[in-house]
């Protein structure tokens, strides 16, 4: 049973919405989502087609394959989306206790700094092994 979430970005200029099933949280270390954040990127999982946003959402193309959204008043980060189909992971933070989700699985977690670390059993994936995994969406993107 998938239940609603909403959320918005730091002003409010910015709503989001979007269908969850078990609420789960990603988050990625890539230098890139650090530098973006000052964080790890913590995204929600959400049903595909769930999203809405709404306001003055803005993004920037930040590879060959993805880009990035954030409110063009406050900066808030609003998702990492893929260009080549338009999917979007929307921010965890956007939503109030971060959609209530527990934490599923770390990306890149050898670029994590030692500070950054987080503890739990979760799955942690290595650069590798995260590069393994969504090889084939980098592919379909050329
Ligand atoms: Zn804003």
């Amino acid at each position: 049973m998938s239940k609603d979430i909403k959320g918005q970005c730091l002003c409010g200029a910015v709503t989001v919405s979007a269908k969850v099933d078990k609420p789960r949280l990603r988050v990625c270390h890539c230098d890139m989502c650090r530098q973006h954040t000052s964080g790890g990127f913590y995204s929600i999982e959400t049903l595909p087609d769930s999203i809405n946003v709404a306001g003055p959402a803005q993004s920037f193309i930040s590879s060959d394959w993805a880009e990035r959204g954030f409110c063009s008043t406050c900066g808030s980060t609003l998702w990492y989306g893929m260009q080549h189909d338009g999917s979007r992971n929307l921010a965890a933070g956007l939503f109030p206790d971060a959609g209530g989700g527990v934490l599923k699985i770390e990306f890149f977690t050898d670029m994590c700094p030692a500070g950054y670390r987080l503890a739990g059993d979760h799955k942690k994936l290595s650069t590798e092994e995260t590069t393994a995994m969504f090889a084939p969406f980098e592919g379909d993107a050329k």
